[in-house]
């Protein structure tokens, strides 16, 4: 399997070391870095940067300006800052011959996930959103609504916007919007300025997402849906 080449992006991997992102949001990034060695290698490494600063510091000395001050060395001192994220360079896939069975049909459903879950996908129930598209809620507290969400190949999202941040991780297959083409281990990130209608590849797809602030479906039809369905 391919390394992710969607990431979250310092900002969201500071907060996620720091402890500052809701559960929802928190178990996105970390279904994320079960896929991504290069991110799992710099929340390490900002956590170990952390605990020495903090280690540091005079109980009496830690203000609100703490993670200015943090982030101002790191930006100082080189060997503090972790190297930035890229696809590790790695030799063409093997072409499979098209008579090869695959594993596409079983999800890869890592830790922690796995542990909401209550174990893999096997006899869950599916809650149905629309033709092509159904989701399994998450318990993950009341700042995010976090859903597994499964689309069958070809079929389209609504077309929608953000009440803040929507975090999107894919599991299996795939899908494209505005923004690219998202595989698995890949993170989309949503905010109030990006409007997208995510499309699933001719696959399917099996996706992570939390979503904070809701979502705002678009174009005509949507804004009349938006009084009916619970997107
Ligand atoms: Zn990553």
């Amino acid at each position: 399997m391919s390394l992710p080449s969607h990431h979250p992006g310092d900002t969201l991997l500071i907060d996620y070391a720091g402890g500052a992102l809701c559960e929802g949001a928190s178990l996105v990034v970390a279904t994320h870095m079960a896929f991504c060695p290069c991110c799992r290698r710099m929340v390490g490494e900002m956590e170990a940067v952390g605990g020495a600063l903090l280690d540091d510091l005079e109980p009496d000395s830690v203000s609100p300006d703490c993670l200015d001050a943090l982030l101002a060395r790191i930006d100082r001192d080189e060997s503090l800052r972790p190297p930035p994220c890229r696809p590790a360079l790695q030799p063409p896939a093997p072409q499979r011959p098209a008579h090869t069975p695959t594993t596409a049909a079983r999800p890869i459903i890592p830790e922690p996930l796995r542990g909401y879950l209550g174990g893999g996908l096997e006899g869950k129930r599916w809650r149905f959103l629309q033709p092509g598209m159904a989701v399994i809620d998450l318990r993950t507290g009341s700042s995010a609504v976090t859903r597994l969400v499964r689309m069958k190949g070809g079929v389209a999202a609504p077309q929608h916007t953000h009440g803040d941040i929507e975090l999107t991780v894919v599991l299996e297959g795939g899908f494209s919007d505005e923004l690219g083409s998202f595989q698995p281990g890949d993170i989309a990130i949503g905010d109030p300025s990006i409007e997208h209608r995510p499309v699933a590849d001719p696959e399917g797809c099996l996706c992570l997402s939390a979503t904070i602030g809701g979502l705002r479906l678009t174009g005509p039809i949507g804004r009349i849906l938006n009084r009916f369905m619970d997107f």
